[in-house]
């Protein structure tokens, strides 16, 4: 699969998975690209969608927090506006 293919699966997940929450995604345009390829990279390079704005640490249990949507993203958004990647935004 070329990096297109997998940023479109990406791109996929996230518009599902913000209209499903009510969230929008990034208005600006190439902004939303650069969240999206870098979470393409992760699913390339580790399988999961690991995100693109933390570290990975090698450690399962401690790494899956932060498959995308991570456990942060809920209260970064209700905080913030925005998670920490600005990948989803809240809806005003
Ligand atoms: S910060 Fe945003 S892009 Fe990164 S994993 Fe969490 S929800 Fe996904």
């Amino acid at each position: 699969m070329t990096l297109d293919e997998t940023k479109l699966k990406v791109l996929n997940y996230a518009e599902k998975y913000a209209a499903r929450n009510n969230y929008k995604l990034n208005p600006d345009p190439e902004a939303l690209d650069l969240v999206i390829e870098g979470l393409a990279k992760r699913r390339e390079k580790f399988g999961p969608q690991y995100c693109p704005c933390r570290i990975v640490t090698g450690n399962k249990e401690q790494d899956k927090k932060i498959i995308c949507p991570c456990v942060y993203h809920k209260d970064e958004i209700e905080e913030n506006g925005m998670c920490h990647c600005a990948l989803f935004f809240k809806k005003y």
